[in-house]
């Protein structure tokens, strides 16, 4: 029996994945030239499916990476001349930061402690930060920040640029992009695809901050995938480099999948299976919701603890007794390995499914 995976990326594959991969083979996708009209036509599909699922308006593009974390390297180089600032409360969110410091920039940070949240008035934004950071969903801890707080945010800070890492949520974040400048996912999390793609949505505003800093010698945006260089090479549907042009197919095909749904439903549909699984929480004498605040829950990365003060339960105990019927669950991050679970709440696993593994957990 197939296992059904409920972990936070790599994660269950969206079920018409199979079915697209099979007619990729058949149309010899692995083989075409990318800088055939077949390839333009394939990079053209995704970017109107994704501009159709995200809301993304005309202003913005829509770039193709490695993985996501690259997209943390790219952005920080393009659009940060001297100062970024982050909002860090886990091991994402502290990732980003972390490359800032790396790339040389002047980061500035506000943290919270794992499990606790953002919202928009607590944060006071430097006056010279050039680019805001945030971590819609903070997968190692199931903390989320909520779309109206990041745009309540921008409006107070219009001139800043605003960078969001939704990777483990997208596309469930309603991000209005005539506010937000960037954001970014992988494919292995919400889109149910295995690893191996990143894509970057960036505005027009991040391309001039590119090219001004291009022009800056004392400074780099990098040589591998600037931001000109990709864009330059978007306005006819190509890439700088040899994409992953099978995965660009195939995410242009689920994300139509995902449009037939809409996305209104899809974002019902993650709702009510998050509330099936908090209320069962809240309700288990053996498990409990980590994240206290329950605006700041985490719609598609649930966390609970394991055990209670008094009746510790190892997180080890309860993944072995799901995947004994074969349903996986992810461990707690970092240092609480063994006393947290996590469980991805993606497009790909159904509410009958949801329903199975709170069934097995409440046992
Ligand atoms: C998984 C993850 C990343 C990193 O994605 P990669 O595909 O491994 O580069 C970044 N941010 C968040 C919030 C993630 O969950």
């Amino acid at each position: 029996m197939n296992n059904t995976y409920f972990t936070p990326g790599p994660a269950e594959l969206y079920p018409t994945f199979y079915q697209h991969l099979q007619t990729a083979m058949d149309e010899q996708i692995g083989s075409i030239s990318h800088r055939s009209q077949r390839f333009r036509d394939i990079y053209k599909f995704a970017d109107e499916q994704l501009r159709t699922l995200l809301s993304i308006p005309s202003t913005h593009g829509i770039f193709f990476t490695g993985s996501a974390s690259e997209v943390w390297e790219r952005v920080l180089l393009n659009c940060v001349e001297h100062e970024s600032f982050h909002l860090v409360n886990g091991s994402f969110s502290q990732k980003f930061y972390d490359y800032a410091n790396a790339l040389h920039k002047h980061a500035h940070v506000l943290e919270k402690p794992f499990g606790e949240g953002f919202d928009a008035a607590d944060v006071e934004v430097p006056a010279y930060a050039e680019l805001v950071c945030l971590t819609h969903n903070e997968t190692s801890s199931g903390v989320q920040m909520r779309t109206s707080e990041m745009h309540k945010l921008k409006r107070k800070y219009p001139k800043k640029l605003f960078c969001i890492d939704t990777v483990s949520s997208a596309p469930y974040p309603d991000l209005d992009f005539n506010l937000i400048d960037s954001a970014f996912f992988s494919v292995q999390k919400a889109f149910g695809m295995p690893a191996g793609l990143g894509v970057w949505i960036a505005s027009q505003n991040c391309l001039a901050k590119a090219e001004r800093l291009e022009k800056n010698d004392a400074l780099t945006i990098g040589a591998h995938h600037t931001l000109p260089t990709l864009w330059k090479h978007y306005k006819t549907f190509e890439t700088p480099a040899t994409p992953n042009v099978l995965y660009i197919y195939i995410l242009g095909k689920i994300a139509e999948d995902f449009n037939r749904i809409g996305i209104d439903t899809m974002r019902k549909q993650t709702e009510e299976k998050a509330r099936m699984l908090y209320k069962f929480l809240e309700t288990s004498d053996t498990l409990s919701p980590f994240v206290s605040q329950e605006r700041h829950r985490s719609q598609t990365v649930i966390v609970a603890t394991t055990g209670t003060a008094d009746k510790p339960k190892s997180s080890g105990d309860v993944m072995a007794a799901t995947k004994a019927v074969n349903m996986i669950v992810g461990s707690g991050y970092g240092k609480f390995k063994d006393s947290q679970i996590r469980i991805a709440n993606f497009p790909a696993v159904s509410i009958e499914q949801v329903a199975a593994l709170i069934d097995e957990l409440k046992k």
